[in-house]
């Protein structure tokens, strides 16, 4: 599932294609991909609306129009590109925009998660998420705080996306690692100085991942290009490989439900 490097990489990829083109239309190929409003609906809110931004919050992707926005979840095997007139939908087209002047930005998505939200503006999406890792705003203290305030396994805090935003399995395992904390620790027994440095590392780990058009697992590519983060995961996915740290193998668990990789020997467990 594409986690915040991979939203944003998509977001750099068509806002320089999108501001300030002319929406048509929006068309639903499968009608359950908008989630909270209608065909109707968007066409009388959208039709022939001026996109003013594209932009991320959390793992939407936002487009902003002067009275609306379209807020675009990804989930598990979403994609948006930009088609050309002459090229054909695939059969996974769940919607397309179609742009005034030609082309069509459009959502494929394979196992249909993905959907389409019509909002006045981020608000929703606001009340339901975290802050934002990497805006400046987001301190080491707002951190700590929102981790000593809990009393919960600290994996599944980093996933929830209420404690903070576009953090993913990858990304969490990467930064705990790093940080040489065990996905199963409490996350109130957590030393102030080890999440200080976990607080440093989610910021060079996501930076560096949106650098690197963040990292192809599965399903997710831009224009059809990978991100090459996948070159530079330590622990994510590297089962029975040595850690780079230590020597030690990489073993996978299970933490709040999710498979997980962790060096035991790093990465301590505050309990
Ligand atoms: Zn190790």
């Amino acid at each position: 599932m594409p986690e915040l490097p991979e939203v944003q990489t998509v977001v750099n990829q068509i806002k320089p294609i999108l501001i300030h083109k002319t929406v048509e239309s929006i068309t639903p190929v499968w009608p359950k991909v908008f989630h909270n409003f209608t065909s109707e609906k968007a066409q009388q809110k959208i039709k022939r609306g001026r996109i003013i931004d594209v932009s991320r919050r959390a793992k939407f992707i936002i487009i902003k129009f002067t009275e609306n926005i379209i807020a675009i979840h990804l989930r598990m095997t979403g994609k948006l590109y930009l088609l050309r007139d002459h090229e054909t939908l695939s059969k996974y087209t769940t919607a397309y925009f179609t742009l005034k002047n030609g082309g069509k930005l459009i959502f494929d998505d394979v196992r249909k998660f993905g959907r389409i939200y019509l909002y006045k503006n981020t608000g929703p999406i606001d009340e339901r998420h975290g802050p934002e890792p990497l805006e400046k705003s987001f301190t080491s203290k707002i951190l700590i705080n929102l981790i000593k305030s809990k009393k919960r396994n600290i994996k599944a805090l980093l996933l929830d996306q209420s404690m903070i935003a576009g953090l993913g399995n990858i990304y969490a395992d990467e930064s705990l690692w790093k940080s040489k904390i065990h996905p199963n620790s409490l996350s109130h027994k957590i030393p102030k100085k080890r999440i200080e440095n976990l607080y440093k590392n989610i910021k060079i780990i996501l930076t560096n991942a949106i650098e690197q058009n963040g990292t192809t697992i599965i399903d997710f590519s831009v224009n059809g290009k990978s991100g090459k983060y996948t070159n530079e995961l330590k622990v994510y996915g590297k089962r029975d490989i040595k850690c780079f740290n230590c020597n030690n193998h990489i073993i996978k668990i299970r933490v709040a439900g999710r498979g997980t990789y962790i060096c035991s020997k790093c990465q301590k467990k505050y309990k």
